[in-house]
């Protein structure tokens, strides 16, 4: 799970947005820049829009952990403009 200090560095979403309800595979298409965490294994990572997701060998799963599947966790603003 990811660590903070200070909450006010924080905005909580309503979750409405496409990027906040999918998983997405290795090597697919990070939709927003921001935390993601993986499924199976809760491993996290941060992942800059439009680029890839770590590919298939990025870590091993248990038969139990399943296939790596990437959650935005945490979105940031690279904007600025929140
Ligand atoms: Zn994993």
């Amino acid at each position: 799970m990811a660590w903070y200090v200070d909450e006010s560095n924080l905005n909580k979403s309503d979750g409405n947005k496409d990027w906040w309800k999918h998983w997405y595979g290795p090597s697919t298409k990070a939709p927003v820049s921001g935390i993601y965490k993986c499924l199976g294994c809760k491993r996290e990572i941060t992942s800059n829009a439009d680029d890839p997701f770590p590919p298939q060998n990025h870590h091993q799963h248990s038969q139990t952990q399943g296939d790596i599947r990437w959650h935005l966790i945490v979105r940031t603003d690279t904007e600025g403009t929140a």
